[in-house]
């Protein structure tokens, strides 16, 4: 399937290509073989007219009958179309298509003839008048200088057709891979969306219909309506994380960058996660240096400090220490450092792939839908910094986010 997206837009490209290129080569071939046409007759004309001349001057003359000149037949013809002189050169009389309708043409005209001995020859019949009396010269000239030219043009036509046809198939591959690339992505990325978004929907369903299945008490009511409350929290995460996402996929992840000051917004964070923190007996240690200003975005950076803190209490055993500390020189570096339980070398590059989960954990208020460090990185990014992440097993993680004191 995806390796027939590949093939398509190639085929596409090149067939869209291909037409184009004929298209064009028949529109020059066509006025170029006419201008060679015109040409030929216009040297036709101009070769007769002192032959004429002389004929006109001196009728009794048979000078039409000495002439043998390189590639030029005359022949002199009467008002009947018979011809009276012919050049030396010629064996046989010209095979012009008056002669067999027996008269001359009113004016000069064109047309092109073959004789066995000569080839193919273009011929002009010229009509002139001598005492009343209506003759015609006819003079002809071969085509093969005219034809070699065309044939030339046609062999360098086909030469840029060929090589037109293969960069067009060198460059459409290559854009038709990084396109298979995006849809496989988009296709991964839109399964592992919905089969996200499937648990807690199926979680809802069950609940509901539980309820609805016989008369339920108060109690069973509340119950199950904070179940539901939880799953519709983690659905909200994952839509939001998923809007997040395809902004940053659009490069729409913008802002105007205002002063932030660093410090204040991590206490904030650090506040919203404190009852999340208690509740897990989690302990968090704070070393921030004061009044450090950056241009970024406080929304986005209360969002960002916030998965770290929250991923660091969630993957920690009970009574442990996050450290979350703040320090700035050329750059500015906040770093989370948790007692939790590590994530091991394999899974570390992968970590911040939408939807990748090392541990799948039932607890409901812990699942942001496996797509916080996602969105983090697309944060980070928007404000041109980046993140590195030391871990080990079993001893716990080092998140360190590395901002630019710059604007972007
Ligand atoms: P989520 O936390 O919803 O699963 P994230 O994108 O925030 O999604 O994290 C991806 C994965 O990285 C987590 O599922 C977890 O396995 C691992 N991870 C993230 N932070 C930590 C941490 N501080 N300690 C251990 N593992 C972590």
């Amino acid at each position: 399937m995806a390796k027939s997206i590949q093939f398509r837009t190639v085929a596409l490209f090149c067939a869209a290509a291909a037409v184009l290129l004929v298209g064009c080569f028949a529109a020059v071939y066509v006025l170029f073989e006419r201008e060679v046409r015109n040409q030929l007759d216009r040297q036709l004309s101009e070769t007769a007219a002192p032959v004429i001349a002389d004929q006109i001057a001196d009728p009794d003359e048979r000078d039409v009958d000495q002439l043998n000149l390189p590639d030029a037949y005359f022949e002199v013809l009467d008002g009947a179309g018979k011809v009276t002189q012919r050049s030396k050169n010629l064996k046989s009389d010209l095979p012009l298509s008056l002669t067999k309708v027996g008269r001359l043409p009113v004016s000069t005209s064109f047309e092109t003839v073959s004789m066995p001995d000569v080839g193919e020859l273009r011929t002009a019949i010229i009509p002139f008048e001598i005492a009343g009396k209506m003759w015609a010269l006819a003079v002809g000239t071969p085509t093969r200088h005219a034809r070699g030219a065309l044939s030339t043009f046609t062999a360098f036509a086909v030469l840029l057709f060929a090589l037109s046809l293969a960069l067009m198939a060198v460059v459409s591959t290559f854009y038709a891979r990084k396109l298979e690339l995006v849809v496989g992505q988009l296709r991964q990325f839109v399964s592992d969306a919905s089969h996200e978004l499937k648990t807690p929907l199926s979680v809802l369903r069950g609940e509901t219909e539980l309820l609805l299945s016989r008369p339920r008490s108060s109690e069973e009511y509340e119950q199950a309506l904070h179940i539901m409350e939880s799953e519709l929290k983690t659905m909200s995460r994952i839509v939001e994380g998923l809007f997040t996402l395809s902004m940053a996929d659009a490069g729409q992840l913008r802002f105007a960058p205002e002063p932030v000051c660093v410090d204040d917004v991590l206490e904030e964070s650090i506040a919203l996660a404190t009852p999340f923190a208690n509740s897990r007996g989690i302990r968090i240690e704070r070393k921030l240096q004061n009044g450090i200003v950056l241009p970024g975005n406080a929304a986005f950076l209360r969002q960002l400090f916030l998965i770290f803190i929250d991923n660091a209490i969630k993957y920690s055993p009970a009574q442990r220490l996050l450290r979350v500390s703040l320090a700035a020189g050329s750059e500015v570096r906040v770093s989370f450092e948790d007692q939790g339980i590590g994530i091991a070398n394999e899974h570390r590059r992968m970590i911040f792939e939408r939807f990748f989960r090392v541990t799948n954990t039932d607890d409901v208020e812990t699942q942001s839908g496996g797509l916080g460090l996602a969105i983090a990185q697309a944060i980070v990014t928007a404000h041109g910094g980046s993140i590195e992440c030391e871990s080990e097993l079993g001893v716990g993680s080092i998140f360190t986010v590395r901002l630019p004191f710059a604007s972007r």
